[in-house]
């Protein structure tokens, strides 16, 4: 079993992957809530934000560059998209290896729910 997304990482699990460098993987949502929703993760396994130390600076720094590739490649950057991060049970997040969920191709509520 393990985690979830070090499976999809390490490709033991099968996932519709959109991008990968050397640091990151991003995939495409099991669960789509907008018409593009692609998850993007370190190789790194880091359970959350809470857990994050100096260490980790550079390679959430290249998440963040690969994500803005990411929406570039899907076509968003012309309207507009939204990084999310979930961290703990009250923001809902239900996997525990950090991940930026990138939500575009709909206008987007705010504040979320
Ligand atoms: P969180 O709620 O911020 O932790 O986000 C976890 C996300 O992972 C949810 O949007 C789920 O739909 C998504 N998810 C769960 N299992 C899989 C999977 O096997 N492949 C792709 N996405 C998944």
């Amino acid at each position: 079993m393990g985690c979830l997304f070090c499976n999809i990482v390490e490709k033991k699990v099968p996932a519709t992957v959109v991008y990968e460098d050397e640091n990151t993987v991003a995939f495409r949502d099991i669960r789509p809530v907008a018409p593009t929703h692609v998850l993007i993760v370190p190789r790194k396994h880091i359970p959350g934000v809470r857990a994050l130390s100096h260490e980790d600076e550079q390679t959430i720094g290249q998440l963040f560059v690969a994500a803005r590739k990411v929406a570039h490649q899907e076509g968003l950057e012309a309207n507009g998209y939204r990084l999310v991060v979930n961290d703990g049970d009250a923001a809902g997040q239900t996997v525990h290896h950090i991940h930026v969920h990138i939500l575009g191709g709909r206008d987007l509520a705010w504040p979320p729910g």
